[in-house]
C-alpha cells in the first residue's frame, strides 16, 4: 500500500468539493470546520473513500434538505472527523448492522460501503463510530492516530 502523511482538512476538502454538486441538487449545504490542523499517516485515496462513503450516505438519508457538518479536531495524539447530518436518524437496536457485509434500507443500495469503511479505519489502527437520535439526525466519529 502507498502510505504518506497527509493533512485531513486538505483530503476533506477535495472530498467535498466533488461532492457539493450532488448536494447542492438536494438543497444540501456541506460544511466544513477545522478546529485543528491535523495529519495522519495513511493511504489518501482509502481515507478519501471512506469520506465520501460517509457523506453520501448523509445525502442520500436528507430528502428535505438541510446541513451536513464536518468537523476535524483533535486530542493528544488522537485525530477526530465527525460527520453530523440531518437525517433521520437510525434506531437503536439497528446501529449495531451497519456495519455488516449486505445491511441496507435503499432499494438500490448494496450494504456494503460501511463494512469497507470500517475496515479501511481498522486497518488504519483507528476506529469507526455511530451516534444516533431518531428524528435530529446521525453523528459518524472516525478516529484515526495522529502523525507529528
Ligand atoms: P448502502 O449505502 O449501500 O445502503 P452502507 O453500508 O453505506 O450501504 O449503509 C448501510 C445502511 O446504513 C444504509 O442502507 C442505511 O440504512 C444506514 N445508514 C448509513 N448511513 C446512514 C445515515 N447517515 N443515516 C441513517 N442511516 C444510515
Ligand atoms: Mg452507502
Amino acid at each position: 500500500d502507498e502510505k504518506d502523511e497527509e493533512f485531513m482538512s486538505i483530503m476533506l476538502s477535495d472530498v467535498v468539493t466533488l461532492l457539493n454538486t450532488q448536494a447542492n441538487l438536494y438543497n444540501i449545504d456541506i460544511q466544513l470546520d477545522i478546529l485543528e490542523e491535523v495529519k495522519v499517516y495513511c493511504d489518501k485515496s482509502q481515507l478519501k473513500q471512506v469520506f465520501i462513503n460517509l457523506i453520501k450516505n448523509a445525502i442520500e438519508e436528507m430528502d428535505s434538505g438541510g446541513k451536513i457538518e464536518i468537523i476535524v479536531d483533535a486530542k493528544d495524539e488522537r485525530s477526530f472527523v465527525h460527520i453530523r447530518d440531518e437525517g433521520p436518524g437510525i434506531p437503536h437496536h439497528l446501529i449495531h448492522k451497519l456495519k455488516e457485509p449486505f445491511f441496507t434500507t435503499k432499494k438500490n443500495g448494496t450494504g456494503l460501503g460501511l463494512m469497507i469503511s470500517n475496515q479501511i479505519i481498522e486497518s488504519h489502527r483507528g476506529k469507526l463510530s455511530i451516534k444516533s437520535d431518531i428524528g435530529r439526525g446521525s453523528v459518524f466519529t472516525i478516529e484515526l492516530p495522529r502523525s507529528q
